[in-house]
């Protein structure tokens, strides 16, 4: 038996995501497919408490957060990474 969209989110913000809803839906982080994705009940509620436009924006960050470390990653430039590390190690107490 399928829940409404609005049943179906309420069960997922109380830690008991299911799918599908009466519209063929997932719920937004996918943890009805993968338990393991269940987003903590921090950003569940925030996600409720959210306008549309809002809940599309948390989605999307966790949807690109892979893409975003590996992005960060490549913009690490060894030559500044040693000057920094250098400067650092020059200041501290660590030698
Ligand atoms: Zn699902």
């Amino acid at each position: 038996m399928s829940l409404t969209p609005e049943r179906q989110l309420k069960e997922w913000q109380a830690g008991r995501p299911q799918c599908p809803n009466t519209d063929s839906e997932c719920c937004p982080d996918f943890s009805c497919c993968k338990a393991e994705l269940l987003a903590p009940p921090d950003i569940r509620d925030a996600y409720i408490a959210a306008t549309r436009e809002e809940r599309l924006g948390l989605v999307a960050a966790k949807a690109n957060r892979g893409t975003r470390l590996s992005g960060y990653g490549n913009a690490i430039v060894p030559p500044l990474a040693a000057e920094f590390v250098s400067a650092y190690m020059a200041i501290s107490d660590c030698r």
